[in-house]
């Protein structure tokens, strides 16, 4: 598989460096376990929890969370058994004994998987006085640091022979463990150090900038070589690690989509890294970064398990910790929706405590992991090799976020496509999240729609791509500057994709911005029949002006109020020409363009009119398309998957205020789907009870007669 190369024009040589490595094997193979959705818990042990550790009420501990495996403590920043390799400290409360032995023997007499804890990405004083070449630095030469610890930097040789590598080579060697969990993977910022500076004017000829300066062009280089070094060093370990033994798990912790300035910060992209591990795994913190992404969980999980190819592992912590409260739990009903999204979407989970079950303050959430993993283990069968069944891919950008969005990449970009998947859920259409990439990669071809918000940085190929789609017969919606930059990042004369949405670029308009604006109907249109009692909707935001070309219709014009005037004076909008929604048929498919970052808006204000805008958008591009219908509240995900002789629907309840602080009880859930094949029964997995159904003419009806947090309508069809 291509991987990704986002500077173009010959400044960036995509894998030139990663060449040599060999990649993981892209072929599923079913002796690996980590193919299916994993059930992982992660208990942080303290150090001082050594004193008098029982490793016995230990594994009993774990083995209640109904988890296959358990992430251990090991090595990195305190040894977790008596290392001999130097520099690595060795805790002094381990008495002689080798816990990490001890808990690896029991956790495989009690049937649980033994995931060693590494972190490699800080270190002590001592060992900085001994090798202050190995760590990260700002661009004044002061080292970065973090509490009493010193960051690494991942070009220096103590994430290679120096000191990562002897610890996985003990560890592998000595333990019978089945795998690796890295902590804190990646940059810490950027870092100006010597190693970095070598290493990046021997690759470019030029000196590493001190800074990321979005008016440099430099910048983009080195955006792209900060990602290229994390990549190569997440890839360095996993094949250090696959040298000694093979089929060993290893994974390490991204962020998740709602958290871009730390992939940012750290230079991780989910795309490039999908074959440095096992398994992609991605924190997801509701409380922070945003309090109200009520689906990023399942965002983040649909868009890793389809740039993986396999079920990739969700992290979610028991406290809020990004918020500050490390010993404070995030709301149970919060805390459970996210993991329900998760496995919804065909990932795995993994639950961290910041202390061991029995010592920490706030044990609210240990029920929910025990309930969560449950339903993974009782009914695996459901979530294993199931794949996801949606007509409509949503598509993330990260060369967008980086090039497009610079220093204000959040209000710019990501909360376009966080507005525009929650409108999207929130219209029950359902939908999977993809990358850029896959644009490229002939896998448009399962989708019946694509949806970009405000995708801006688009190459030709791409473009032309996304056009041949449309010619088919296929779906266009797209959102604000879609297609205005190339893949590089430079603005363009007109959009490319102008052909099939009808617009060409106007930059002579006056008006690229709107505060207290509205969308004025200018002519009647399926797409906005739903507004039967007003012509006018509200918007906030930015406006990309263009003229309509071809036969495009244009249904919503911008218009505006002079100024904020006493009620006697108050005259209606004004209505201009300029568009805010085109409407295009080309060839065989259909194409909506809304050239405002309406997704944003909804983001941002969360008023329902956009996300009924956007969602009957998608659902007239699709045309006859047949979609599944419900009266479930908007709040209610609805997320389907199959398998051979069977469609899941899984339903998850997410309805009140963020983060979620009750579940409210929903009952007489009704459904009306497509289905291709014979219905043999309908039934509720967790309820275990039958449903009612009626099927004809390729439809089924049935009804769910209550919903609690979470619960599956399992479709058994015939396979004859
Ligand atoms: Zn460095």
């Amino acid at each position: 598989m291509r991987r990704r190369d986002f500077i173009e024009g010959g400044i960036f040589l995509a894998g030139v460096a990663l060449s040599a490595l060999k990649p993981a094997a892209a072929v599923p193979d079913p002796s690996r376990w980590w193919l299916k959705p994993v059930r992982l818990f992660h208990p942080n042990m303290r150090e001082s929890e050594l004193r008098g550790f029982d490793t016995g009420r230990f594994v009993a501990s774990c083995a209640a969370t109904n988890a296959g495996g358990i992430v251990v403590s090991a090595g990195g920043i305190v040894a977790f058994y008596p290392s001999r390799v130097s520099y690595h400290y060795v805790s002094p409360l381990l008495n002689g004994r080798d816990v990490l032995k001890e808990v690896t023997a029991q956790l495989h007499t009690a049937g649980m998987r033994s995931i060693a804890r590494v972190d490699f990405s800080k270190a002590r004083a001592d060992l900085f006085r001994e090798h202050p070449d190995w760590f990260a630095r700002h661009s004044d030469g002061s080292p970065r640091t973090a509490g009493k610890y010193y960051n690494v930097c991942p070009n220096s040789p103590y994430v290679g022979e120096g000191f990562a590598f002897p610890v996985i080579r003990e560890i592998l060697t000595g333990y019978d463990v089945d795998g690796f969990h890295l902590n804190a993977g990646g940059f810490s910022g950027h870092c100006y150090c010597a190693n970095c500076q070598q290493t990046y004017e021997a690759r470019f000829g030029s000196k590493l900038p001190e800074r990321i300066d979005w008016k440099d062009p430099a910048s983009k280089q080195l955006v792209a070589w900060r990602y290229e070094v994390s990549t190569e060093c997440f890839a360095r370990l996993q094949n250090e690690i696959e040298t000694i033994r093979k089929d060993v798990f290893w994974t390490g912790e991204l962020a998740g989509l709602d958290n871009p300035t730390w992939a940012r910060d750290k230079a991780l992209d989910i795309v490039r890294l999908s074959r440095s591990f096992s398994s992609l795994m991605s924190t997801v913190d509701n409380a922070e970064p945003y309090p109200d992404l009520r689906w990023v969980s399942g965002m983040t999980a649909s868009y890793a398990r389809s740039v993986g190819e396999r079920p990739p592992i969700i992290n979610l912590k028991v406290s809020m910790r990004a918020a500050g409260w490390a010993h404070a739990s995030m709301p149970p009903a919060e805390y459970a929706q996210c993991a329900w999204q998760a496995i919804a979407h065909g990932a795995g989970l993994k639950m961290p405590t910041f202390g061991l079950a029995g010592n920490i303050e706030d044990e609210r959430n240990m029920p929910v992991i025990a309930e969560t993993l449950g339903v993974l283990k009782k009914h695996a069968w459901v979530f294993d090799d199931a794949r996801a069944a949606a007509p409509v891919a949503l598509v993330w950008s990260q060369p967008t976020l980086e090039l497009y969005g610079q220093d204000n990449a959040n209000a710019r970009y990501a909360d376009c496509v966080y507005g525009f998947h929650a409108a999207l859920m929130e219209n029950h259409i359902p939908t999977v999240v993809i990358s850029d990439e896959a644009l490229t990669s002939g896998q448009l071809a399962g989708f019946r729609a694509i949806v970009l918000p405000n995708l801006a940085c688009m190459s030709d190929e791409q473009a032309r791509s996304i056009t041949e789609f449309v010619r088919g017969g296929g779906a266009l919606v797209a959102s604000h500057e879609t297609s205005l930059y190339d893949a590089g990042g430079n603005k363009r004369t007109n959009l490319a994709l102008a052909e099939v949405l009808g617009a060409e670029y106007d930059p002579a308009s006056p008006t690229t911005a709107a505060k207290s604006a509205y969308m004025c109907r200018r002519q009647l249109h399926a797409i906005t029949a739903w507004m039967r009692d007003t012509s006018v909707l509200p918007f906030s935001g930015r406006i990309t002006p263009v003229r309509p070309a071809g036969v495009a219709a244009v249904p919503l014009v911008y218009g505006y109020t002079p100024s904020l005037v006493d009620p006697e004076e108050m005259e209606n909008p004004i209505r201009t020409e300029l568009p805010l929604l085109v409407a295009n048929v080309f060839s065989a498919g259909r194409a909506i363009y809304l050239p405002c970052d309406l997704d944003g808006f909804y983001t941002r204000g969360r008023l329902d009119d956009a996300r009924r805008l956007l969602g009957s958008a998608v659902v007239w591009a699709l045309g006859k398309v047949p979609l599944l219908a419900t009266n479930a509240p908007a709040e209610v995900g609805v997320v389907l998957s199959e398998k051979p002789g069977f469609t899941f629907v899984h339903l998850i309840n997410t309805i009140g205020g963020r983060p979620l602080g009750e579940v409210v009880t929903v009952r007489d859930l009704q459904f009306h789907l497509p289905i291709r094949s014979k219905v043999k029964t309908v039934r509720a997995l967790l309820h275990g009870t039958p449903l009612g159904f009626e099927a004809r003419d390729g439809l089924i009806r049935f009804t769910v007669p209550q919903l609690d947090a979470y619960e599956v309508a399992v479709i058994e069809k015939t396979t004859a």
